[in-house]
C-alpha cells in the first residue's frame, strides 16, 4: 500500500484495502496467509513526519503446538502505528511495516483451542480426536520419543562437560 504524501490533504487521509497475503508468506515450511491482508489506515502529516494509525486483520494458517494440526489464527490489530520522515519522499510504501507487524503479532507457540490434548507421547495419537490406549499406569519402555528425549539429554550432557572444562581451562590461563 502506497501514500503519495502530496496527496494528504491537512486533516489526514483514510486508507482502505487489501494487501495481497503473500507479502507476509514466509516461505516454505512458515505460516501461509492464503487471506488477504484487511488495512484500514488514517495517515497525517505532521511537522515533517507521516503518521499512520489503524488495524490490520487477516487469517494465517498456523500448526498447532501441541497437536500439529494445522488450523485458522485470526490476526487482528486495531492498534497499527507507524511513523517516517517524510523529507525528500513523494511516496511513501508502507507494505514493509505492515509485513512486519503482522509477522511480530503472530503467537511464538500457536495453540488450536484453549486446553488442546496434543499427541499422545508414546503412539503419536491425536488426543482431541479420540483416547488412545496407552497405559500410564505402567512405566514406560522406551518408544520414539523417549528415544529423542535420551539423545537430547546426552548431547546436553555432553555440552555442559565442555562448557565446564572450558571453564576450568580459562580459570587456569587466568593464573
Ligand atoms: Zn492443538
Ligand atoms: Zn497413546
Amino acid at each position: 500500500m502506497k501514500v503519495y504524501v502530496d496527496r494528504i490533504p491537512e486533516e489526514g487521509l483514510l486508507l482502505e484495502g487489501e494487501e495481497s497475503g503473500e507479502i507476509v508468506d514466509m516461505g516454505e515450511g512458515h505460516e501461509k496467509f492464503s487471506e488477504n491482508i484487511l488495512v484500514r489506515l488514517h495517515v497525517y502529516k505532521v511537522s515533517g513526519k507521516l503518521i499512520v494509525t489503524g488495524s490490520l486483520s487477516t487469517h494465517a494458517l498456523l500448526s498447532c503446538g501441541r497437536c500439529l494440526e494445522v488450523f485458522s489464527y485470526l490476526i487482528d490489530n486495531k492498534k497499527f502505528t507507524y511513523d517516517c520522515d517524510i523529507e525528500g519522499r513523494d511516496i511513501i510504501d508502507l507494505t514493509e511495516p505492515v509485513r512486519e507487524d503482522i509477522i511480530i503479532g503472530l503467537p511464538v507457540r500457536p495453540l488450536c483451542r484453549e486446553g488442546c490434548r496434543g499427541l499422545c507421547n508414546r503412539c503419536g495419537q491425536n488426543l482431541n480426536v479420540k483416547k488412545c490406549k496407552c497405559d500410564f499406569r505402567t512405566p514406560f519402555s522406551a518408544g520414539p520419543f523417549d528415544v529423542l528425549d535420551d539423545l537430547l539429554e546426552k548431547k546436553n550432557l555432553k555440552i555442559k562437560n565442555q562448557i565446564s572444562k572450558l571453564r576450568k581451562k580459562s580459570k587456569n590461563l587466568d593464573k
